[in-house]
């Protein structure tokens, strides 16, 4: 088995062993490989070892590893911050944004939607963390937001993501991860996603109710964002 391979296979046990010991069904979560700084040589490994969804950061570093991936029948999502002048690729190119945090963003978004594809699947990306972290919408501005948001006609809002300050405190993972439950929760808009957990923390994150974890360095190892040469 390859190491890909060998690293997918002991991240779907670490996700059904949280998802059992809350007694959730582990089918209701799903692995998200982050495939951000890796070859596009190691997205066809994960592809055949059974994943078929990819999150990427940058938008053209994504670009062309799908047009290098074009023979495969993946699903790709953007997980990195936006930038106005990205929508438009964005908006073409992928099925999942997990990181829209203001509403100038969303409209683009929606108004840039090819319509001969289908709407395009969103997550608000909200800050539990406060001054910890910098991307995200705040706490009290999801309901409007998410009510703003629900209404584009070329989006499908399906949740809440979040990225807490990193911790090795359980307790403190837990209470970033309810935090989000509780603020889609409090929608009311039947919304069936909560993208949260990555490779240190999807245990809390799946015990609070995750659907999507986004997984990076558990599947490829650690990145390298390239060093400088001698
Ligand atoms: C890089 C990244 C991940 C993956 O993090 P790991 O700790 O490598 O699993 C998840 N979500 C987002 C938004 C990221 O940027």
């Amino acid at each position: 088995m390859s190491t890909i391979a060998n690293n997918i296979a002991k991240v779907a046990a670490r996700i059904r062993e949280a998802a059992q010991a809350v007694g959730r069904n582990p089918d209701e979560v799903h692995l998200l490989a982050v495939s951000k700084t890796q070859s596009a040589e190691a997205i066809r490994q994960a592809h055949a070892a059974g994943l078929r969804d990819f999150g990427e950061n940058y938008v053209q570093e994504a670009l062309e590893k799908q047009t290098a991936l074009a023979d495969l029948p993946l699903a790709w999502h953007f997980i990195g911050p936006i930038q106005s002048n990205k929508t438009k690729s964005i908006a073409e190119h992928f099925d999942w944004v997990h990181s829209v945090d203001r509403l100038k963003i969303a409209q683009r978004l929606s108004d840039q939607r090819p319509v001969d594809k289908p709407p395009l699947d969103i997550c608000l990306q909200v800050n539990v963390s406060g001054e910890a972290s910098k991307s995200g919408c705040e706490p009290h501005e999801v309901a409007e937001l998410a009510r703003r948001i629900a209404e584009l006609p070329r989006l499908r809002l399906r949740g809440l993501m979040t990225i807490p300050a990193p911790t090795d405190d359980l307790a403190e993972q837990h209470a970033a991860f309810a935090r989000l439950r509780q603020l889609q929760a409090d929608l009311a808009l039947n919304l069936d996603t909560l993208s949260m957990g990555m490779s240190q923390d999807l245990e809390a994150a799946i015990a609070e109710g995750a659907t999507w974890v986004r997984i990076g360095t558990a599947l490829f190892g650690a990145r390298d964002y390239g060093t400088p040469s001698a």
